[in-house]
This record gives structure tokens, C-alpha cells and sequence, in this order.
């Protein structure tokens, strides 16, 4: 097999989160050198839960991650959709059925266990090399190549690969440098917090995604962490426009949005149980005019931020990277072309997505007597005739042309 050689074959990822190495691991099976650089001085077991459906584990076990992240990750058996009142709605089965339906399993994983897995295959790969405590600033496309403009600290460094991949997330500097507007705050906010498991009653301790649907708020809870540590999402309307994943919230902030008139005591008494809470401001934004200029492109976050409620945001970074590499392989030279292919592929995918994602937003969080209407529509339909919609997204594969 040919083997990566100096820089002709060098790729610059920006951004080594999740979607930066998931597209490295892609890259070097098709025999790329990855070069990729991160502005953190470590990278640290940040985040909380996420979840992976079939279309993502796919890649995950076909990138060699699989196997080091299943330790962790817990394999669901089914999605139980409440009601605010904790009133049975349905249950979607997932578990043994939906693997062999789908091909590959649905997981719950922490985000720092998927980042360790990802990061781990990484570093054991000679062909990777990852920089941290450098921020990516700017980037130079030339006809044979790209120059990154890099910062450490005071001093000023350059990198050259023949492609440039901006998986800087949210807040993306490259984004930036193509002119394109910053994300929107969608007026919701996530509040986040992992538990002991030991600390819930034993339904909460099965591979089980609990969903409590209520009006302008949801709570989501899971177990992560080899079903050592349960994680629980609260989601609500919100005005405080804030930054970062990690501000600490106190639980009162979190319980008024849960109010005793609205909630079973049941869902307030799960919510009481963290000590504190981590504040995540939701951002989405509009799809990208251009994703691209060059030998330049985005991906992940960086592309397309979502809102959390189809749980796809770190599934399409994924999906991205690997698309990316299957185009640069076949691209010989034209290592442009191969971007814009990319981007024309990825575009109305991650559009369909982030369109769902902003529907379920609205659909979760109905009032009465909206929602009662919802329920009924959802008990009528039944757990599998709603898997069923979720096909287009976790049986998806890579096909060159769509
Ligand atoms: C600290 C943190 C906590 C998160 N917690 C959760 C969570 O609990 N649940 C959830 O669903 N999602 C969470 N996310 C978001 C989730 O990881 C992303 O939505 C999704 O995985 C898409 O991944 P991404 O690779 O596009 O971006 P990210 O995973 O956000 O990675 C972006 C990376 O780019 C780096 N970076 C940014 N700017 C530059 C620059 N100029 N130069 C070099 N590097 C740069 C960042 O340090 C980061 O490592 C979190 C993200 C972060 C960064």
C-alpha cells in the first residue's frame, strides 16, 4: 500500500474535537499525513453526554475507535418518551433489533470517553500528529497547496499541507475568514450534569434514554460511563445569551424552569438530585452560503451547529470527516474540486438535519392543549412505525453520489 510522504500528501485539521479526529482517522486510512492543531494546552474529559445512533458507530468501529470506545459506551435498548406528568407516552425500541436492522449499534457515551477513544487511535497511528496550545488564526490557498497561519502564545507559525479542514466547532475562526456570520442563540439553553448511577432508583440504571416532554422544557436521562454514571440534560426556553459549555448553574435555576404546577414531583426529584449544573447555551444557525474557498474547508460545528434535538451534532462532525477523506482520495490533484464535491454532498444532508432538529424543538416543547395532541398522535403511532422516520438518518452510508 502507498504510504503518506512529506507534505505532499499532508492535511491540516484545525480543531482536534470530534470531528477534527474523526477526519484525521479518515484520512490516514486513505493514506494521508494528518497534521492536526488545537488551541487547548490539553485536551481534557469536557462535555457530557452524547448520543450515537447506527450511522455513526458505523464509522466509528470502521475508523478502528469501536473497540476502545465500547468499554465505556452503554448500548440502548430503547428511547421511553413521558409526559411531564411522567405519564407513559411510547417507547421506541432500539437494542439487538434495530443493530441488526441498522447494522451497527446505538450507543450513549460520554463526550471526553468519545474524545479519549478517538484521541488514543489517534496517537497510535505514526501518520497523525497532533499540536496543541496552537490557535489557528488565518490561512493562505495557494494553486499547489495552503499555508495555515498559527499562533502560540506571542509567537507566530506557519504549517503547509495541501488541504486545510476547519473543525474548529461553534465558535469556528475559519468560518470567520470566510465572512460568514456567527451562530444565533436559539433562545434555549441545556443544563447538564453526570451522575453516580447508584445515585437514581434502578430504572433509571438500565440501557434505557428517558424523555420527559413538557411545555417550553425537556429533560433527557441516560446512562454513560459502562452504566456507572447517569447523565441527565435539562433543556429549556431561556433569554441568557452566555458562552462556553461549562458555566456552573446552581439547581434552583435549573428547577424554576420545571415548575411543581407543570411537573410530576417524580421528574422535580431527579432534578434535584445533582449538587450543580453546567450551562450550554444553544446555538444554531441558517445553512452556510459557502462552506469553502480553496483549498480550504469546514466541517462539524464549524459548518452546521444544530440544536441537540434529533442528538446528531457530533454524529454529522463524524459522518463529515469521513465523507472528506473518501472525496480527497479519489481527488488525485484536484485536491479543490474534491472540496467543493464534499461540501455539495454534505450540504443538504446537514440542512435536513439541522431543519429536523428545529422541529423537534418545537414539537418537544408544545403546551397544552398542543400536547396533548402530540401524545395521542405518538401513542397511535407506536414505537416502531416512529423509528420507522428516523431511517433517513440512521441508515444512511456513504455513496459517492449522495
Ligand atoms: C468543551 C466542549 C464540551 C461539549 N459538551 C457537549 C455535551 O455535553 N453534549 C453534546 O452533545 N455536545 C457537546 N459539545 C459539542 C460537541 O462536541 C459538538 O457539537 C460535536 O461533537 C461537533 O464536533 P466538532 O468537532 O464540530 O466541534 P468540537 O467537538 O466542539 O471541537 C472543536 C475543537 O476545535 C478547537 N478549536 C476551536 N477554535 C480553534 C482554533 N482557532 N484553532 C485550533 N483549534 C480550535 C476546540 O478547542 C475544540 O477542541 C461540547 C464541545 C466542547 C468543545
Amino acid at each position: 500500500m502507498h504510504r503518506a510522504t512529506g507534505s505532499s500528501r499532508t492535511v491540516i485539521v484545525a480543531g482536534a474535537g470530534i470531528g477534527g479526529l474523526s477526519a484525521a482517522l479518515a484520512l490516514v486510512r486513505k493514506n494521508f499525513r494528518v497534521v492536526v492543531v488545537d488551541k487547548a494546552h490539553r485536551l481534557e474529559e469536557a462535555g457530557a453526554g452524547l448520543q450515537l445512533s447506527p450511522n455513526v458507530t458505523r464509522i466509528l468501529i470502521a475508523l478502528g475507535a469501536g473497540e476502545r470506545l465500547s468499554r465505556t459506551a452503554v448500548a440502548i435498548d430503547a428511547i421511553r418518551v413521558r409526559s411531564q406528568r411522567n405519564r407513559a407516552i411510547v417507547d421506541i425500541p432500539l437494542g439487538s433489533d434495530a443493530e441488526l436492522r441498522f447494522g451497527s449499534p446505538y450507543w450513549a457515551a460520554h463526550r471526553g470517553d468519545l474524545q479519549a477513544a478517538l484521541l488514543d487511535t489517534a496517537q497510535a497511528h505514526p501518520d497523525i500528529e497532533i499540536e496543541l496550545d496552537l490557535k489557528v488564526e488565518s490561512f493562505v490557498s495557494h494553486p499547489n497547496g495552503v499555508t495555515v497561519q498559527c499562533r502560540r502564545g506571542d509567537r507566530l507559525t506557519d504549517r503547509h499541507g495541501i488541504a486545510l479542514i476547519g473543525a474548529d466547532g461553534v465558535w469556528s475562526t475559519l468560518r470567520e475568514r470566510l465572512g460568514e456570520e456567527a451562530p444565533r442563540f436559539a433562545g434555549r439553553t441545556a443544563w447538564r450534569a453526570t451522575l453516580p448511577a447508584m445515585a437514581l432508583t434502578p430504572e433509571y440504571r438500565c440501557r434505557n434514554v428517558h424523555l420527559w416532554l413538557g411545555g417550553k422544557a425537556h429533560l433527557v436521562a441516560y446512562p454513560v460511563k459502562a452504566e456507572t454514571a447517569v447523565n441527565l440534560v435539562a433543556i429549556a426556553a431561556d433569554d441568557t445569551a452566555t458562552l462556553g459549555w461549562s458555566t456552573e448553574s446552581a439547581r434552583a435555576e435549573v428547577l424554576a424552569h420545571f415548575s411543581r404546577w407543570f411537573w410530576s414531583q417524580h421528574v422535580r426529584d431527579i432534578l434535584a438530585l445533582p449538587d450543580g449544573w453546567l450551562r450550554w447555551p444553544l446555538y444554531d444557525r441558517p445553512p452556510l452560503a459557502s462552506w469553502g474557498h480553496g483549498r480550504m474547508t469546514l466541517l462539524g460545528d464549524a459548518a452546521h451547529p444544530m440544536l441537540p434535538f434529533l442528538a446528531q451534532g457530533a454524529g454529522m462532525a463524524i459522518e463529515d470527516g469521513f465523507v472528506l477523506a473518501e472525496h480527497l482520495a479519489d481527488a488525485g490533484d484536484d485536491i479543490e474540486p474534491a472540496l467543493r464535491h464534499y461540501e455539495a454532498q454534505r450540504g443538504p444532508r446537514t440542512a435536513r438535519v439541522q431543519r429536523g432538529a428545529r422541529r423537534n424543538d418545537m414539537l418537544y416543547h408544545f403546551r397544552w392543549p398542543a400536547s396533548l395532541a402530540r401524545n395521542m398522535a405518538l401513542r397511535a403511532m407506536g414505537g416502531r412505525r416512529l423509528l420507522d422516520r428516523y431511517d433517513w438518518i440512521y441508515d444512511w452510508r456513504f455513496a459517492p453520489s449522495g
